[in-house]
């Protein structure tokens, strides 16, 4: 049974250095930082149409480094600091030598969201900082935005696919998207 019966195109976003500030490993709550122009980029997004899912590798707990309720902790928290727009959270928790059909870029988040919500695929958009962001984004056969936030300034040299988007931030990358 679906969620939502009206189909309609999503955004995947990736978690951190796209919506927050990347900090190795984030693994307190404390250590939570939204970028300012977050809850406005997302609201644009929202009020556009587009489901807003996070799709995130968080090998940390593969690794041991944090627990998965640790990380459920930030993601409340980042859900109630933007007023319960996200539609979704996707996580793996594996690591990269597990071979797991989650980890980005595979598409197994893609998948699962899919499986959960009635998308638009050819309608939706990958954002994040990451070559893998990009890869996932190709890999789904989706539009792709990638931000020079996070890693995205060192990972734009080794990409071999270019995106449709490449932004300063979230929210250029929102407004280019919108066309706004
Ligand atoms: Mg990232
Ligand atoms: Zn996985």
């Amino acid at each position: 049974m679906k969620n939502n019966t009206q189909t309609r195109p999503a955004v995947f976003l990736d978690r951190d250095g796209t919506l927050i500030e990347e900090v190795n490993f984030l693994s307190r709550v404390e250590d939570l930082r939204i970028f300012d122009y977050t809850a406005e980029a997302i609201s644009l997004l929202k009020n556009r149409g587009f489901l807003i899912i996070v799709v995130t590798n968080q090998s940390g707990i593969g690794r041991n480094i944090y627990t998965e309720t640790e990380m459920h902790t930030i993601h409340e928290k980042l859900q109630s600091e933007l007023d319960g727009a996200i539609d979704a959270f996707y996580f793996c928790p594996h690591l990269p030598c597990d071979g797991c059909k989650c980890r980005k870029p595979s598409l197994g988040m893609i998948e699962a969201t899919c499986s959960d919500f009635s998308v638009t695929l050819p309608d939706s958009w990958m954002i994040g900082d990451k070559k893998i962001d990009v890869e996932t984004g190709f890999n789904a056969g989706i539009k792709t935005a990638m931000v020079k936030t996070g890693y995205g300034r060192r990972h734009i040299r080794d990409l071999e696919r270019t995106p449709d988007i490449i932004a300063e931030n979230l929210l250029d990358a929102v407004r280019l998207i919108l066309e706004i």
